[in-house]
């Protein structure tokens, strides 16, 4: 007799390429972020009742009304980061745990911020299991992580009313910020890169439109 369990591994590895496939079909073109969408299992990251629809291009309900966001936000928001391996990178939004899995598996030197103490726990718990070692804190992300910056790259998961100040500053020179701003409806997604050490030195883009769970901190929504 077959291996339930090896038989649903193999069935969630197909799941995985079709998703990529969808992915580069979106316009998805680093393949240092299509190699990691291949490798994580993102089923493991939710809840059991739901893994049938891990594979889906969609964001699914996670634990504290929050959620895993979907794979093609994922993949924009770290392609738009442009990671090499070894980059320093600090995420906002822990959630889940799946997008630092992503990074984590992409070679970046992860930090990751989330403001709920039963999801920093949960994600640290599978990241763990899986062999990833990101560096996890239970804290408000929006005055970022000073002790480790700068970062090459920080990207907040939630959506934001203003680009926080705090991680701009966090930034390396020609470090990236990836941050959805705007109201709680929609936000359309930014990516500032610092040009040089000078005060204003920041080049500021535009990108499409998304739609996140708030940002609450200091520098985000209040509760
Ligand atoms: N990156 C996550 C993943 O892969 O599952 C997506 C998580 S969800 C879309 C956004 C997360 O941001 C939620 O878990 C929420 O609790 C968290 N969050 C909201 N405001 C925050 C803040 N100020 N600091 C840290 N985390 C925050």
């Amino acid at each position: 007799m077959q291996d339930p369990n090896a038989q649903n591994e193999r069935i969630f590895n197909k799941r995985r390429k079709v998703l990529v496939e969808e992915l580069v079909s979106r316009g998805i073109r680093d393949d240092r972020v299509l190699t990691a969408f291949e490798a994580v299992p993102r089923h493991l990251f939710i809840d059991t009742a739901l893994s049938h629809r891990a594979y889906e291009d969609t964001a699914l309900p996670i634990e504290m009304g929050q959620t895993i966001s979907q794979p093609f936000t994922v993949a924009k928001q770290t392609e738009l980061m442009e990671v090499e391996p070894g980059d320093k990178i600090l995420e906002i939004g822990t959630g889940s745990g799946y997008q630092a899995a992503i990074l984590c598996e992409m070679g970046a030197k992860v930090f990751s911020v989330e403001r709920h103490h039963q999801l920093y726990d949960r994600s640290r718990e599978i990241l763990n299991k899986l062999g990833y070692r990101p560096t996890l804190k239970c804290g408000d992300g929006t005055v970022g992580w000073s002790a480790y910056a700068p970062y090459m790259g920080i990207v907040v998961t939630a959506g934001a009313p203003v680009i926080p100040e705090s991680l701009k500053r966090q930034l390396d020179v020609g470090g990236r910020l990836v941050v959805p701003v705007g109201d709680e409806e929609k936000q359309v997604m930014y990516r500032i890169t610092r040009k040089g050490e000078g005060e204003d030195d920041f080049e500021e883009e535009k990108f499409s439109i998304f739609k996140f769970v708030p940002l609450i901190g200091r520098q985000g929504w209040s509760k």
